[in-house]
């Protein structure tokens, strides 16, 4: 979005009114497809019958079906994968930014001192230099790579990892592409609020997982692009950056750095202004003691852990290749806990993987009901050609698959009904979002223990003495009432 932006598209919501139309796709679980198709073909209407000239379809399900996507559905005029996001503008029919003459690996460094110092990018002033800065980062991530980093992408890959010769028409080439804070941005997010991908890819073998095929070998991007992004985005009035990639918990290791994720957030808990921080998507045995420190050392890290752990039977997680098991992961969460008390911890599952017996299902079942997570996500197993597990027999029948699915979702909202009621009276910070998409009588926020999108919400009935409230903005709340998922609260004093 944000390079059509500088290059003179104006983004619009409404795809009635758009002359363009992108739609940026997903294809790692059936589900994820079936959405992908529907809203290209919803798309393609308009291009029919509206205003719209062009139908570009981008992301995953391009790396997937580049052939078959044009093949099939003739509207579409231009397909763009994860490793080629300048391809864009091509494809929007709009003039790419020229490379300067003589790119050099220095521009990235003066690049980022003026982020630092405030001068953030403004349209026009890094319009010929994004490509060189790519070129120039991608060399320094390959310096980066010194014989000190890990090799474990190398090794996969030469062990089939990230093969794609089960899908016809994939292009066999692996997305390499990583952005960076010179990379232009438009945010969708509320104002306060931006995610932040430190990381691209994954080297995990996990067999139900096509992603690392879809997103290429593990690469971390380089901590002061990090910083300066966050930086960036702080001056430009974020207040809560959540960061992302497929495991944020092996940041740094392709560049050698041990506890680099931890590194890193105490660099970013640093920012003045910046007041929560967060990040998504940690690998269970990656929970180092110095990064359970500095969650707890630091006020502005939210004290809030996303850990999928997709099983607990070791049978299960030996043939899903995660490896551990109930009693390793409960000791694991007990550290956490014990670490950073009353932490807020988020996890997934997957029930249904070829093989899983009753017993394994029971298995998760207590685990789930000890571990006792505040948050947590069940999916039911999708089948996916590319995967290790797609070799695998013993398939769990499709009914089976969804009644563990139900069976754990009702376990869950039994734990989380009980564990929501420990919150009535408590005072927090909230941050306001805005109205209820249920009700304008409602507005809604969040506490350091939900992150953006995914948790329960928090519904404000009262906004106590203050006339109207203001979108992003940080609250004193006294939490009123407690649902099985979502609480109430009332508003005690506006924040700084
Ligand atoms: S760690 Fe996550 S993204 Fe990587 S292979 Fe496993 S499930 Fe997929």
């Amino acid at each position: 979005m944000g390079l059509l932006d500088r290059a003179g598209a104006r983004l619009t919501a409404h795809p009635e009114e758009a002359e363009i139309l992108v739609v940026n796709t997903c294809s790692f679980i059936d589900t994820a497809k079936q959405e992908s198709v529907d809203t290209i073909l919803e798309m393609a209407r308009h291009k029919t019958g509206g205003r719209a000239r062009k139908l570009i379809v981008a992301g995953c399900l391009v790396e997937r079906y580049r052939d078959e996507i044009q093949k099939n559905i003739p509207e579409v005029d231009a397909v763009v994968g994860t490793g080629e996001l300048e391809a864009i503008l091509e494809a929007a029919g709009l003039a790419p930014t020229p490379a300067p003459a003589a790119p050099s690996p220095f521009n990235i460094l003066s690049s980022a001192a003026e982020v630092r110092s405030g001068r953030e990018s403004q349209a026009g002033t890094h319009k010929t230099s994004l490509s060189a800065h790519d070129r120039s980062g991608t060399t320094l991530l390959q310096n980066q790579n010194s014989p000190k980093g890990r090799q474990e992408g190398d090794h996969r890959e030469r062990a089939g990892r990230f093969r794609r010769d089960a899908w016809t028409g994939a292009s066999h080439l692996l997305p390499t592409y990583l952005y960076d804070e010179t990379t232009p941005r438009l945010l969708s997010t509320p104002r306060a609020s931006a995610y932040i991908k430190i990381a691209e890819g994954c080297d995990h073998p996990c067999t139900f997982c096509v992603i690392p095929n879809l997103r290429g070998k593990f690469r971390s991007r380089r901590f002061e692009s990090v910083v300066a992004e966050a930086e960036a985005l702080v001056a430009r009035g974020v207040r809560e950056i959540t960061l992302i990639g497929q495991d944020t918990t092996c940041y740094g290791e392709d560049f050698g750095m041990k506890d680099g994720l931890a590194t890193l957030l105490d660099s970013l808990a640093r920012i003045p202004d910046l007041r929560w921080l967060r990040f998504l998507y940690a690998y269970p045995n990656r929970i180092t003691g110095k990064l359970l420190e500095t969650i707890a050392r630091h006020d502005n890290i939210c004290k809030y852990l996303d850990l999928p752990l997709q099983h607990a039977s070791p049978d299960v997680l030996k043939r899903m290749k995660r490896g551990a098991g109930a009693e390793i992961f409960l000791k694991t969460l007990h550290k956490v806990r014990a670490a950073v008390p009353n932490i807020a911890l988020r996890t997934s599952f997957i029930v249904g993987f070829p093989g899983e017996s009753l017993r394994d299902f029971e298995v998760l079942e207590e685990f789930i009901q000890e571990a006792k997570f505040d948050w947590l996500g069940v999916f039911n197993y999708s089948h996916e050609e590319g995967s290790a597990a797609y070799a695998l027999d013993a398939q769990v029948p499709q009914r089976s698959i969804e009644s563990r699915r139900k069976r754990l979702m009702k376990l869950q909202q039994s734990i989380s009904r009980e564990s929501k009621q420990d919150w009535v009276g408590r005072e927090l910070t909230l941050l306001a979002e805005g109205e209820s998409a249920e009700t304008p009588l409602l507005w809604e926020g969040r506490t350091q223990f939900h992150a953006p999108e995914i948790d329960g919400k928090v519904y404000i009935n009262d906004c106590g003495t203050l006339e109207n409230l203001e979108a992003g903005r940080f609250y004193r709340a006294e939490i009123t009432e407690a649902h099985d998922y979502d609480l109430v609260a009332r508003i005690v004093a506006p924040e700084d």
